[in-house]
C-alpha cells in the first residue's frame, strides 16, 4: 500500500483556512453562533465593552474571551493554566478565539471583572430555550448536590482542633518572634515569609474559632476556605458545598437547567420556594403561559424527602406552585400508632386513635426554634394506661400527647396526593431527571469539586458551569438540525 505524503513544508497554492478545519457541527461554532446572536443590551448586561478603547496596547476581544471560558467549561477545562494551554494547542479554541492565545493571567483578570455578570449567561439561555419552544413545561425537578470545595479535607476542624491548632502556632510564633528581634542587626524591612505566614494563619485559626463558638454557628471550620462547610456524603463527610439545580426537560431530549444556587447549608428544605422561583423568573416572559399555569414556569416541581416540610407545602400552596415529594420517614407511618393513623373529628376539634379513644384540644404549646404555636391534643391517662397498645402508642403516664402544626391538613392532603398512581408516576420521573444532570456536570464537565473559593466565587462557577451544560444539550439539538439540514438540501440536489 502506497504511504501518503508525509511533509510538514509542504507549500501551499491556497493555504487551508481555520475556518476550513473545524467541522460545520463543531460544539465551538455553536458556542460562538450564540455569541455572535447577543444583542448589545445582553453584552452590556455581561459587562462587556464590545468597542474597544481609543488608546492603550490592544486587548483581546470580549467575544474571544469569553467563547474560550464557556467552551471551556463546557468540556471540563476550568482552570487559566490549562485554558491557555488549549488555546495554544487545540483547534477548536484557536477557532473559537480567532487565534488569540491569551495567557492564564488575562484569562483570570477577565473571569474575575466579569465573573458576577457572567452569572446572567445562565437565564439567557433559558430564556433562548423556551423562546425555541424546546422546554417541556409539564414538570420540573429539584434537588441539591455535594461539590468539595478547594480545601483539603484535613484543614476542616472542630472546636478542640482549632484551639490545639491556636495554641501550637502561637509557641511557634513566639520562637519566630524572639528570634526575630534577639538579633544585633536592626530588624529587616521586611518581616521573614515564615513569621508572615504564621501570623496569617493565627488570624485564620482565631477567626474560625470565632465562627465555631458563634451561637448557631458551624461545628467545623475550614481554615482553607472559610465557607466551605464539612457535610455529610454517602459513606463519609467531605468539605464542600450544596449546590442546587432545577431541571426541565427538553422536548427534543436532554435536559435544561433552569436555576441554581450555591449554599453551605447541610439540608436542602429553604431552597424549594427559592429555586422554584428563581426558575418562574428564568422562563417568565417567553413561557408558553397556557402551559405554564399558575407558575409561571414548569407545572409541577418534583422534589426528594429532603424539601419536605409543613412550611414549604403551605409557602407553595400559598404561592400556586404544585409540588410533589414523599415525606422523609415515610417507613414509620407503617407504624399503626404513628401520628398518621389518628383521625380529626374536626367537629369535636379532637383526634381519634387506632384503639377509638379520643384525644382532645388541651391548648395552643410555643414552638419558636420552628416559628409557629402547635395545637396540643392529649388522651385521658387513664385510658391510655388501661390500653393494650400502652408502652407501643406511649410510655407516658400522662397518656398519649399529639402537635399539631398549621399544615397539618396540607400534610395529610400531600400525604393523600402522593398515595395517587398519577403522582406516583409522575414523581418516578424525579431521578431520571436531575440525577442524570450531576453525573454529566461531575464526570463529564470534571465538576467534582470547585477550582475556587468563597460563596461568591462557587456560585459563579456553578452558574456558568450550569450555562456550560445548557450549551452542551442546546448544541446537540442544533447540532442534530443542522445535519439535517445538509442532509435534505444534499437529498434535493
Ligand atoms: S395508648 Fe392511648 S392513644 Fe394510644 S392507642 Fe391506646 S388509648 Fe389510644
Amino acid at each position: 500500500m502506497p504511504l501518503r505524503p508525509f511533509r510538514r513544508d509542504q507549500g501551499w497554492l491556497l493555504p487551508p483556512s481555520l475556518d476550513e478545519m473545524l467541522p460545520q457541527d463543531h460544539p465551538a461554532r455553536f458556542v460562538d453562533a450564540v455569541l455572535e446572536g447577543l444583542s448589545d443590551e445582553e453584552w452590556d448586561k455581561l459587562g462587556m465593552e464590545m468597542e474597544g478603547g481609543p488608546a492603550g496596547p490592544p486587548a483581546y476581544h470580549p467575544r474571544a474571551l469569553l467563547g474560550i471560558w464557556i467552551y471551556g467549561f463546557m468540556t471540563g477545562t476550568r482552570s487559566t493554566r490549562k485554558l491557555e494551554a488549549a488555546c495554544r494547542d487545540q483547534l477548536s479554541y484557536a477557532w473559537l478565539g480567532a487565534m488569540a492565545r491569551p495567557d492564564h493571567n488575562t484569562l483570570w483578570r477577565f473571569w474575575r471583572a466579569h465573573r458576577d455578570d457572567m452569572r446572567r449567561l445562565l437565564p439567557m439561555t433559558v430564556h433562548a430555550a423556551a423562546r425555541m419552544g424546546l422546554v417541556e413545561l409539564a414538570f420540573q425537578a429539584v434537588d441539591g448536590t455535594r461539590v468539595g470545595a478547594s480545601a483539603s479535607r484535613d484543614r476542616t476542624l472542630d472546636e478542640a482542633g482549632l484551639r490545639r491548632l491556636l495554641a501550637r502556632v502561637e509557641v511557634e510564633l513566639d520562637a519566630l518572634e524572639a528570634q526575630n528581634s534577639t538579633e544585633n542587626e536592626p530588624p529587616p524591612p521586611r518581616l521573614p515569609e515564615e513569621l508572615t505566614d504564621k501570623r496569617a494563619l493565627q488570624r485564620r485559626v482565631r477567626d474560625a474559632l470565632e465562627e465555631v463558638r458563634r451561637e448557631g454557628g458551624p461545628k467545623h471550620a475550614n481554615l482553607t476556605d472559610p465557607d466551605a462547610r464539612l457535610l455529610k456524603i454517602r459513606g463519609g463527610y467531605t468539605t464542600g458545598y450544596n449546590a442546587q439545580a432545577m431541571v426541565s426537560p427538553l422536548k427534543p431530549g436532554g435536559m435544561l437547567i433552569t436555576a441554581v444556587d450555591v449554599t453551605n447549608t447541610p439540608t436542602d428544605h429553604p431552597h424549594l420556594l427559592p429555586m422554584i422561583e428563581r426558575a418562574a423568573t428564568n422562563i417568565a416572559g417567553t413561557a408558553d403561559t397556557a402551559n405554564a399555569a399558575n407558575t409561571g414556569g414548569a407545572r409541577v416541581t418534583l422534589a426528594d424527602a429532603g424539601y419536605h416540610s409543613g412550611p414549604n407545602l403551605a409557602s407553595c400552596a400559598l404561592a400556586g406552585h404544585r409540588v410533589l415529594m414523599p415525606e422523609a420517614q415515610a417507613s414509620k407511618r407503617k407504624d399503626p400508632y404513628h401520628r398518621t393513623n389518628f383521625i380529626h373529628l374536626e367537629d369535636q376539634d379532637a383526634y381519634l386513635c387506632p384503639e377509638g379513644q379520643l384525644l382532645s384540644f388541651k391548648g395552643l404549646q410555643n414552638r419558636p426554634e420552628k416559628g409557629y404555636r402547635a395545637r396540643r391534643y392529649r388522651a385521658e391517662a387513664k385510658v391510655c394506661a388501661a390500653c393494650p397498645a400502652f408502652g407501643v402508642c406511649t410510655k407516658s403516664a400522662r397518656g398519649r400527647v399529639m402537635y399539631v402544626t398549621p399544615g397539618e391538613s396540607l400534610l395529610r392532603e400531600h400525604r393523600a396526593l402522593m398515595e395517587s398512581e398519577e403522582a406516583r408516576a409522575l414523581y418516578r420521573k424525579r431521578k431520571q431527571t436531575v440525577e442524570p444532570v450531576f453525573g454529566i456536570v461531575k464526570e463529564q464537565m470534571g465538576a467534582r469539586r470547585f477550582l475556587l473559593r468563597g460563596l461568591a466565587n462557587v456560585n459563579a462557577e456553578w452558574s456558568l458551569l450550569a450555562a456550560a451544560f445548557n450549551l452542551r444539550s442546546l448544541g446537540k439539538i442544533w447540532s442534530k438540525r443542522l445535519i439535517n439540514t445538509t442532509n435534505r438540501a444534499t437529498a434535493a440536489a
